[in-house]
């Protein structure tokens, strides 16, 4: 019997057998990977946490002033309230579905004959060694910033990597935010991965500029 070897489905967390191909709670599929092969999956479970909490927080303090302005300033104080309570659940609304795409599960795979990216909500990614001879690597940012009068704000930076893959009559690229659609960790270990496959699978790699 060797039911006693376990292996963790890493999208839901269910133990499972270790001959199982699907995880038998979420359908999750296992893959054998090479030990040389580059396997990142990730939930940003950290951040979804986080979020819940803010978003906890930001409810009570909604529900407090609803309760506390009309007290204040009787029946006037109610008026607002219909102008605020929309734009909250408009908030709510997409909260809900941004946490709901941190749950889930992204992928970065890199093996010695393809690199696989699977990023929630965006499409499947795909392109084999054997298809392009050079990889580009772009870094860009947004910084984001408010002007009061007086004064400027500044906001989230937002990074983003594009990985570009080129051959003769062939390009392909990929764009992922660094800490939204991959943790920054992860970032790192990709570019680096990218580099040394490159390397040893005769590719050009022109990696963002450092500083
Ligand atoms: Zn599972």
């Amino acid at each position: 019997m060797s039911a006693t070897l376990r292996k963790k489905c890493p999208q839901c967390g269910k133990k499972n057998l270790q001959e199982d191909k699907f995880c038998t709670q979420c359908r999750f599929e296992f893959k054998e990977y090479s030990p040389g092969d580059l396997v990142i999956i990730e939930h940003l479970k950290g951040d979804l946490y986080g979020s819940i909490v803010c978003l906890t927080v930001f409810i009570a303090f909604m529900i407090l002033i609803t309760v506390a302005i009309p007290s204040q300033y009787g029946i006037q104080g109610i008026i607002p309230m219909f102008i605020i309570w929309p734009i909250v659940i408009l908030f709510m609304v997409w909260a809900t579905r941004y946490l709901r795409g941190l749950s889930k599960i992204r992928k970065f795979i890199i093996t010695e004959e393809y690199i696989e990216i699977t990023v929630p909500h965006k499409p499947y990614f795909r392109v084999n060694w054997s298809e392009f001879d050079a990889i580009e690597v772009l870094k860009r940012d947004h910084q984001t910033w408010a002007v009061l009068p007086g004064k400027v704000i500044i906001g989230p930076r937002f990074i983003y990597f594009k990985l570009i893959f080129k051959g003769i009559n062939f390009i392909q690229s990929y764009e992922f935010e660094s800490g939204k659609d991959f943790k920054r960790k992860s970032r790192k270990e990709i570019l680096i991965a990218l580099d040394e496959f490159a390397q040893r699978k005769n590719k050009d790699y022109h990696g963002p500029t450092k500083k």
